[in-house]
């Protein structure tokens, strides 16, 4: 289980392509892209290319809106693009008891499939 902090995580990597992952969306601020252990027919991670700070939902500051508002947004685009018309689910993890393990703040999408509500 990792534990907050402000280390580069993975997601860097993954950001500048040295990890290759299959990329469903990019423009210069947010990055798309497929997660590796998906929990859906669709699953996709969308995150910011700059973390500045933004580990996690939590350390959201005033600065950060417009980077918050752009992910939520681009997932609505992602999930037209994966032809979600039925539905899907937005999920953002965080800290411990949220079951955040990358601190590099990240928005999932996860659809093609019935939800169950509530989540366990
Ligand atoms: P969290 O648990 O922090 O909310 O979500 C982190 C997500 O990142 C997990 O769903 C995990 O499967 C995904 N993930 C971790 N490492 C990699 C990787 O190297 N590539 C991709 N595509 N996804 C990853």
């Amino acid at each position: 289980v990792a534990t907050p902090s402000d280390s580069p995580t993975i997601f860097d990597k993954i950001i500048s392509k040295e990890i290759p992952s299959t990329v469903v969306y990019e423009d210069d601020k947010v990055l798309a892209f497929r997660d590796i252990t998906p929990q859906g027919p669709v699953h996709i991670l969308l995150i910011p290319k700059v973390r500045d700070g933004l580990t996690g939902l939590s350390k959201a500051e005033e600065r950060h809106i417009d980077i918050l508002g752009r992910l939520l947004y681009t997932a609505k685009l992602v999930a037209k693009q994966e032809g979600l018309e039925e539905g899907f689910r937005i999920v953002i993890n965080d800290g411990p008891q949220g079951c955040q393990s990358v601190y590099h703040i990240h928005v999932h999408l996860i659809g093609g499939r019935q939800m169950n509500w509530p989540p366990g």
